[in-house]
């Protein structure tokens, strides 16, 4: 299997294991990744959108309809979009490793 931004299958392991849920939205993900099912497959999605691509702390499995919206956007801008307000998707609401990546960043102030 191809092997994404240089992670690790262990790295890759622990991440399914961390949630087979979007961390943001929390949807029930398809995976393996299955094209016909885009929105709903697991995607792998960096927090910031910086380099290392391959830190762990940095990246999550989310679906692909929040990865597509998010893009390159950073993380507390794209919480303030229309796609997140609708869903309710909130820092208080985001799974744990984003609010770590959060805290850590210290991006909210
Ligand atoms: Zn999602």
């Amino acid at each position: 299997m191809s092997n994404p931004y240089g992670l690790s299958e262990d790295a890759l392991a622990k991440l399914r294991e961390r949630a087979c849920l979007c961390v943001y939205c929390h949807k029930e993900m398809i995976y393996p990744f299955d094209t016909k099912r885009r929105s709903d497959s697991a995607t792998i999605e960096h927090f910031n959108h910086e380099p290392p691509w391959n830190n762990i702390e940095t990246v999550a499995y989310a679906c692909g309809s929040c990865n597509s919206s998010k893009g390159a956007m950073p993380l507390m801008e794209w919480l303030e979009k229309s796609y997140c307000v609708e869903r309710n998707i909130t820092l208080d609401t985001v799974a744990q490793p984003v609010r770590d990546y959060l805290a850590d960043k210290d991006v909210s102030k």
